[in-house]
C-alpha cells in the first residue's frame, strides 16, 4: 500500500480509501458478513482510511462498519459525516451537528472520529456552513470528539469558496475527477494545494458507471453519459483490461489527491482494487478513452440549492 499526507492533518492515509456507502446497501443489498470480511481484508492489506456517513443506508452503514471495526478501531483512520440524513433531510445547525456526532460515535463504537465532514453542503445555506457549521465542528474538535474537520459535496465552486472562507482541514469531492471528468483540477485542486487542505477524491468508478455492472438505476448522470460509460467499459474489455481497475488506477495517478475513495462491500472487490496499485496503464487505451468521452467530459448534474450550483451567477 502507498500512503500520502492528508493536507496538514498529520495523518498519512492510504492512497486507496474504503468507501463504506455500499455497506448501507446503497448499491443494492449486500451480505453483511461478506461486508465485514471486506473491511478486515482491507485493513490487513494496509487500507487505513474508512469513510462513512449517517446517510448511507440511513445509519445502516455506520452500524455495520462499527461492528466490523470492533477491536480494530486503533488500526484505522475513521471518517464520518453530519448534516445529511435522507435524500431530502438536511440540518447543518450546530445543535444537530453536535447531536449527530454523538449518534455516530455510538453506532461506530468509538469515542472519537479522525474526520467529521459536513455532508453535501450544497443543500445547506452557504453562510450557515461558513459561520455556524464549521465553527461547531471545531468546537467538537476542542472537545476531543473529532480530530479534523471537512466538507463534501458535488458543486466545485461552492466547495472552493467555503474552503477559502472557513477553516477546513479536508475537502471531499466526488465524480469530478475520473476517466470522464477532470474539472476538479480547474476549480478545487489549486486552492486545496495552495492552502495544503487534504483533498479526497471519491467515486473513481463514477458510482459504478465505469464498471461491467453499469450505473445503478438512481445514478443521476445523463443517458448519454451512461451510454458512453458503457462504451468505455466494452473498450476496456476488448483490450482484456478490467475497466474498474483502470478507472481506479487513473485516479491514483493524480499528483495532489491524498486518498481516492472507492466503495466496496466484498473481499473480491478489495482484492481487485488493490491490483490497481501496481497496474501499468496502457497509454494508447487511455488516449482512445479520452476521445470516446469527449462529448460528456466534465458533464455533471444539478445537486443542492440553485444558488450553490456551479452555474449560479
Ligand atoms: P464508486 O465509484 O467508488 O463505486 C462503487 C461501486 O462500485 C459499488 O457498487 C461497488 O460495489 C462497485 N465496485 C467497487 N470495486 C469494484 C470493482 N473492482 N469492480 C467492479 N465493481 C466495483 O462510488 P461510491 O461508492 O459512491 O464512492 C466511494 C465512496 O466515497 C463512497 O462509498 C463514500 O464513502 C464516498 N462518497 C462521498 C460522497 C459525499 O460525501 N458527498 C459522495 C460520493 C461518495
Amino acid at each position: 500500500m502507498k500512503y500520502r499526507a492528508l493536507g496538514k492533518t498529520g495523518l498519512d492515509v492510504s492512497t486507496i480509501g474504503f468507501g463504506a456507502s455500499p455497506l448501507g446497501n446503497e448499491f443494492g443489498g449486500i451480505d453483511p458478513v461478506e461486508g465485514a470480511r471486506a473491511v478486515h481484508l482491507a485493513i490487513d492489506q494496509g487500507i487505513n482510511f474508512f469513510d462513512v456517513a449517517p446517510y448511507y443506508g440511513r445509519t445502516l452503514a455506520e452500524e455495520r462498519l462499527g461492528a466490523a471495526l470492533a477491536g480494530k478501531r486503533q488500526h484505522v483512520i475513521l471518517a464520518t459525516k453530519c448534516g445529511r440524513y435522507d435524500s431530502d433531510a438536511f440540518d447543518f445547525s450546530p445543535a444537530r451537528v453536535k447531536k449527530s456526532v454523538e449518534e455516530s460515535l455510538r453506532r461506530l463504537r468509538t469515542d472519537y472520529v479522525d474526520l467529521l465532514t459536513a455532508h453535501d453542503i450544497e443543500f445547506g445555506d452557504r453562510e450557515q456552513i461558513v459561520r455556524e457549521t464549521v465553527p461547531a465542528l471545531r468546537e467538537l474538535q476542542r472537545e476531543g470528539k473529532v480530530r479534523n474537520v471537512g466538507i463534501s459535496g458535488l458543486p466545485l465552486k461552492m466547495l472552493a469558496d467555503v474552503a477559502m472562507r472557513a477553516q477546513v482541514d479536508t475537502v471531499l469531492s466526488y465524480c469530478r475527477y475520473n476517466l470522464i471528468a477532470r474539472d476538479l483540477d480547474i476549480w478545487l485542486t489549486p486552492i486545496a494545494e495552495a492552502r495544503q487542505i487534504g483533498l479526497i477524491n471519491a467515486s473513481p468508478l463514477h458510482m459504478r458507471l465505469l464498471t461491467a455492472a453499469g450505473a445503478p438505476a438512481w445514478h443521476p448522470a445523463s443517458e448519454t453519459a451512461k451510454r458512453i460509460g458503457s462504451q468505455v467499459v466494452r473498450l476496456c474489455q476488448k483490450h482484456g483490461v478490467d475497466p474498474a481497475a483502470l478507472a481506479l488506477r487513473f485516479c491514483l495517478m493524480h499528483p495532489y489527491v491524498s486518498c481516492t475513495l472507492v466503495g466496496m462491500s466484498n473481499a473480491g472487490e478489495v482484492e481487485r482494487n488493490l491490483l490497481a496499485l501496481e497496474m501499468e496503464p496502457d497509454a494508447e487505451l487511455l488516449r482512445q478513452i479520452e476521445q470516446m468521452v469527449e462529448l460528456v467530459k466534465n458533464s455533471t448534474w444539478r445537486s443542492g440549492r440553485p444558488e450553490n450550483s456551479d452555474n449560479a451567477a
